[in-house]
């Protein structure tokens, strides 16, 4: 053998190493992770266990109105609580944390925009469900009784994060196509400044297409186990919500973003923002106040104030 190929063998074994030790070194964090956590483990296999009691978990049709009622009471819940405080602009110290304040909301407002939510849930929502379920019979999904350990929640909750990120770009790129747009997209871009439950106020199709289809790819892919689906579920319930609230509150996630987008139309389609980057459809919004309020305010004062629009 000569010297170059001795040397280029033992470079060759030197890479194979370092990658077992790196590989090593990763399954000893998630080992770590897991042990660390089982306490947080256990305590979602009682929040699952002490819900699921509720539903006979051996008919499907149970399993659905399981996922409906906990679906729509958090929608509800949560999207009521932000409504009451849009219509009657108070607590102040609450009120003073919407980002476009300067429109009252009519209580016909309200009741039309709750009717259309409802009708998408109670239709397109449930008929998806139905769909998902009875697929889920077909398909490899994790069906053990424990939860998963928490390392594997987080990284399928990653996953589902990105999946849907593409998926909604694309998606809700495709409504902002002028036939999409005329007869779909319209009824949802009818709030230039979004309140809460405007979230599912838009055509059957689009929450379909741009709403559920997006949420659901990741599940399907990873075939996850229900608990961490339903994790999925409320986070995704609670971001949304808060995404159309237009209410930028301490230390919450940041709905400038998206309120951006209802203000201005052709800007920032996605949610997180890097394919809006990568696509340049961002760049109106970079060069406005609402980029640099979009981050967790971490004080009392509202971010409006921090960064007035005249400063
Ligand atoms: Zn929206
Ligand atoms: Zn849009």
């Amino acid at each position: 053998m000569s010297t170059t190929t001795l040397k280029l063998e033992q470079q060759k074994q030197q890479s194979q190493e370092n990658n077992h030790s790196d590989i090593n070194y990763l399954s000893h964090v998630i080992t770590l992770t897991d042990q660390i956590s089982e306490p947080a483990r256990d305590w979602i296999q009682f929040i699952f266990d002490k819900y699921d009691s509720n539903f006979d978990q051996t008919s499907i049709t149970s399993q659905i109105i399981s996922a409906m009622i906990l679906t729509m009471g958090c929608f509800w819940l949560i999207g009521s609580l932000y409504t009451l405080l849009d219509y009657f602009q108070r607590p102040k110290f609450l009120y003073r944390y919407k980002i476009q304040d300067n429109e009252q909301i009519t209580l016909d407002d309200i009741i039309e925009t709750a009717k259309v939510a409802f009708w998408n849930q109670i239709t397109v929502q449930l008929l998806t469900t139905t769909i998902a379920f009875n697929l889920m019979n077909y398909l490899p999904f994790d069906k053990n009784y424990r939860v998963p350990p928490v390392s594997t929640i987080i990284y399928n909750l990653v996953v589902f994060i990105f999946l849907q990120e593409i998926a909604f770009y694309y998606l809700h790129r495709l409504l902002h196509h002028k036939i999409f747009y005329r007869y779909v997209h319209k009824i949802h871009h009818k709030w230039q400044a979004p309140i809460s439950i405007s979230a599912l106020y838009c055509h059957p199709f689009e929450h379909f297409l741009a709403n559920l289809v997006p949420v659901l790819i990741g599940p399907f892919v990873m075939c996850s186990h229900r608990s961490t689906i339903s994790i999925w579920l409320l986070i995704v319930h609670i971001v949304t919500l808060n995404d159309h609230s237009g209410y930028h509150f301490p230390l919450m996630p940041s709905p400038e973003f998206h309120d951006y987008h209802h203000l201005m139309f052709n800007q920032n389609f996605g949610r997180m923002g890097f394919l809006d980057y990568f696509h340049g459809t961002s760049e109106r919004y970079f060069k406005s106040k609402y980029s640099k309020r979009h981050q967790v305010l971490l004080s009392l004062t509202p971010m409006k104030i921090l960064i007035p629009d005249n400063d």
